[in-house]
């Protein structure tokens, strides 16, 4: 018998839910952290500024009614220390702790045929089998790490943003450069601004920035909760895991120019992620995309006062959407502040660091910190980090050419092995939350079934994740990601092989998809 019917990696949002799903199901499971507490990216990710995109009241957990009712989220995005005190709570309130080790990393696995058990392997060279492996690494945990030259000959600060000292960092006064305007670099710049003598900012792409129309949700939120249930449906039935109230019909089929406009300044101003599904072909039709980006730079320029910086503050080299939108609180704003400056590295490259700062172009920059929101290594990061091995192949190799998965919940020929949200799934398409409370459903039941069924060993069958394969490959191939040098095509990483990572079919379509393959007896899973 192995030592515990389950070993999850990872206690975020995933991996928690996770623990207490198998808990309530009578399963013996356990969680492996590499890190000293719950709360996955919302523990890491400390930097100033830092908070969700998507709605807390959609960005929460739906599977227990009374923590529901009971947390009051206090804005309607919330801010990382209020997401993680979320986290912690959960982590109480359900007794998680108990069987959650923290500082401890899973460094390898192995896979054995007889016993139809994984061997865990932890860095400290602890092992443990265990019947089924569930990877809740994140999509969003494994760091890029850049290869600046003369990084360590710098002689002043320098910080990670999914790092940022748990003690904070006290920047008042201190030239300080920013390198990256992705969502990380974005809330950082904002948030540090109005304290820094000096900013400068290092950008290669802009991104397309909506507003987040912030505020306080105290007063709204106890009639929101009079219909959360209904409010939870419908995100678990939308495109992205989050209602965005009526979702228009394809581009052009009803509205005449002077709709068009209206709905795009309509989403604009009610603020949010919601931009991107004003038309349902926003990613699909060319025309319908151009219309919303050229809306969206409108917008941009009449926030910035230069023209040079507006212009080079306004993305036009990737369709709206293809790339992760931000979401800003006053981020283009703080370019109107004297004391700002933009460069643009495909100008003025990041030639080395020095021992006082920055050799951009020809011209030597001194800092006295650098805050470094360079990204990650998305979707196969944290778990190309892990040795999986089963026989003579790992999954790492498998992967090389990109990820295989069925349904991006297991990899064939790695048995008892599934992965919440992992790549070929909504995952980053959507309201992570959603997707996650869906896989780790989806998992549990599945593992039941195994166990009412006499049955120990589950894999995807290879016909049916060439089919997936094909399937995610396609749908992506008809959208507009592809034309974008992003993450979610693994665009950012050195050396990765590009590929569309998250499925672009929408958690809706999805959700029929997976329900219709549980139903049918798992069909396309090996099961014995
Ligand atoms: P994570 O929260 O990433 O947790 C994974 C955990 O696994 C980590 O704690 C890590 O330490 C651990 N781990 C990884 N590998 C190992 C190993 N080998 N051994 C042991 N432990 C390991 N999504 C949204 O939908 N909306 C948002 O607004 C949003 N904002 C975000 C903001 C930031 C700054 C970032 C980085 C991501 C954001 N995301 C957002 C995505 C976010 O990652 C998910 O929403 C969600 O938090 C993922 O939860 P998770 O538990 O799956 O993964």
């Amino acid at each position: 018998m192995p030592d515990r019917d389950a070993i999850i990696i990872g206690a975020g949002f995933s991996g928690l839910y996770q623990l207490h799903k198998l808990r309530e199901l009578g399963f013996d499971a356990h969680v492996i952290e590499a890190g000293p507490e719950v709360g996955g990216t919302w523990y890491w990710n400390r930097y100033p500024g830092a908070r969700c995109d998507i709605e807390s009241i959609g960005y929460s957990y739906s599977f227990d009614s009374d923590l529901q009712q009971s947390w009051n989220w206090t804005e309607r995005y919330s801010a990382q220390p209020e997401l993680l005190a979320y986290l912690k709570h959960v982590a109480d309130r359900f007794d998680l702790r108990r069987d959650i080790s923290f500082n401890t990393r899973v460094a390898s696995m192995v896979f054995d045929d007889v016993s139809n058990e994984w061997t865990v392997t932890t860095d400290s060279g602890e092992q443990i089998t265990a019947r089924f492996v569930i990877a809740a690494t994140g999509c969003l945990s494994k760091p890029l790490i850049p290869t600046f030259e003369g990084l360590e000959d710098f002689a002043g600060d320098v910080y990670w943003t999914w790092d940022w000292p748990e003690e904070g960092v006290d920047l008042s006064g201190k030239r300080v450069a920013v390198i990256g305007t992705g969502s990380s670099g974005l809330q950082t710049i904002t948030a540090i601004a109005p304290d820094v003598g000096e900013l400068t900012v290092f950008q290669r792409t802009p991104c397309y920035a909506v507003p987040a129309q912030n505020r306080s949700i105290v007063e709204e939120l106890a009639e929101l909760k009079t219909h959360y249930d209904e409010f939870r449906e419908e995100s678990r039935n939308s495109v992205g895991g989050f209602p965005c109230d009526d979702e228009l019909p394809p581009f052009f089929e009803d509205l005449d120019d002077a709709g068009i406009r209206g709905e795009l300044e309509r989403r604009w101003d009610d603020g949010g992620l919601c931009y991107q599904q004003s038309f349902r072909d926003l990613l699909q039709s060319k025309e319908a995309n151009d219309r919303a980006a050229e809306y969206a730079r409108g917008r941009i320029k009449l926030k910035v006062h230069n023209p040079a910086v507006a212009e080079m503050l306004t993305p036009r080299s990737y369709p709206i959407a293809a790339k992760r939108m931000c979401v800003d609180t006053g981020y283009y704003e703080v370019y109107n502040q004297p004391n700002v400056t933009l460069i643009d590295v495909n100008d003025h490259p990041i030639r080395r660091m020095t021992e006082h700062g920055i050799l951009s172009g020809d011209d030597e920059l001194e800092f006295d910190v650098i805050i470094l929101a360079t990204g990650f290594d998305a979707m196969t990061g944290a778990l190309d980090a892990i040795d999986i091995r089963h026989g003579e192949q790992t999954l790492r190799d498998k992967w090389a050419d990109g990820p295989r998965t069925y349904l991006g919940l297991m990899s064939a020929g790695f048995p008892n092995l599934f992965t919440v949200t992992g790549p070929q799934s909504p995952s980053v398409l959507s309201n992570m939350l959603t997707s996650i409370e869906y896989h780790v459903e989806w998992i549990s039941a599945a593992m039941a079934h195994l166990r009412d069924h006499g049955c120990t060993r589950i894999d995807a069958e290879v016909a049916a994740e060439d089919n997936w394969v094909n399937t995610t490959n396609d749908a992506a191939d008809m959208t507009l990601l592809p034309e974008a040098a992003s993450w979610y095509m693994g665009a950012n990483v050195p050396g990765k092989r590009r590929a569309v990572l998250p499925f672009v079919g929408g958690v809706d379509v999805y959700k029929q998809i997976g329900d219709g393959i549980a139903i049918s007896n798992y069909h396309g899973f090996d099961i014995s």
